[in-house]
């Protein structure tokens, strides 16, 4: 007699599609360009410029129509166990929004994320905040430890990365003598390759 059958554990949570989320961004893609045509359309009325907002706004709707992910993913939290969704399956990691741990995305799978692992690109999220202090010897780029050498970042302190004006604040990040580029600037913090380091800044604040 044998128990109910079990799928053998694998050692991570299973990616499973997300619909939800290309419909979300294709529907706003054709409201956009909906909007857009509708304002070309009237033109004749509003003259020429209005034209030409409305084929831009066209334009930018059909633009974010094939910006909708080509295949969203959605798992359970490795952490908490709750859903994590819109995903994009070729990421390295992402943040659960509920428990604010990390997951890694790995062979159609989430996993916790170990605390000496590297990420392609920065994505561990140390807050301004944090980052004005003075950060562990640990290099942004491959968590070696013992890294005095700083690279130095301007972080917009609010407002856009794009905004030129924004107040920003210069941190000291920590690398290794062989790197200098495992940091990047979001707006109030500052985005870095290696998870030990900004698990470490976490514990030591
Ligand atoms: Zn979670
Ligand atoms: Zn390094």
């Amino acid at each position: 007699m044998g128990g109910p059958y079990r799928e053998p554990h694998v050692g991570g949570r299973r990616l499973e599609p997300d619909p939800a989320a290309r419909r979300k961004v294709r529907l706003a893609g054709l409201t956009t360009a909906a909007l857009g045509v509708g304002i070309g359309a009237t033109a004749p009325l509003l003259g020429p410029l209005a034209a030409a907002f409305g084929g831009g706004l066209a334009l930018l709707g059909l633009a974010l129509f094939r910006e909708a992910p080509a295949s969203p993913m959605k798992a359970p939290c490795p952490t908490c166990g709750a859903t994590i969704a819109e995903l994009d399956p070729s990421t390295d990691a992402v943040r659960c929004p509920a428990c604010g741990e990390y997951a890694r995305v790995t062979s159609g799978v989430l996993l916790e994320v170990p605390h000496d692992f590297v990420a392609r690109d920065p994505l561990f999220v140390i807050p301004l905040e944090r980052a004005v202090l003075e950060l562990p010897a640990i290099c942004a780029e491959c968590g070696a430890p013992g890294a005095r050498h700083l690279v130095r970042v301007a972080v917009s302190v609010r407002g856009t990365a794009l905004d030129a004006d924004a107040p920003a604040e210069i941190v000291d990040i920590p690398h290794c003598r062989d790197h200098g580029d495992g940091a990047a600037p979001d707006i109030g913090a500052v985005r870095v390759r290696s998870r030990a380091l900004s698990l470490e800044a976490e514990i030591s604040a």
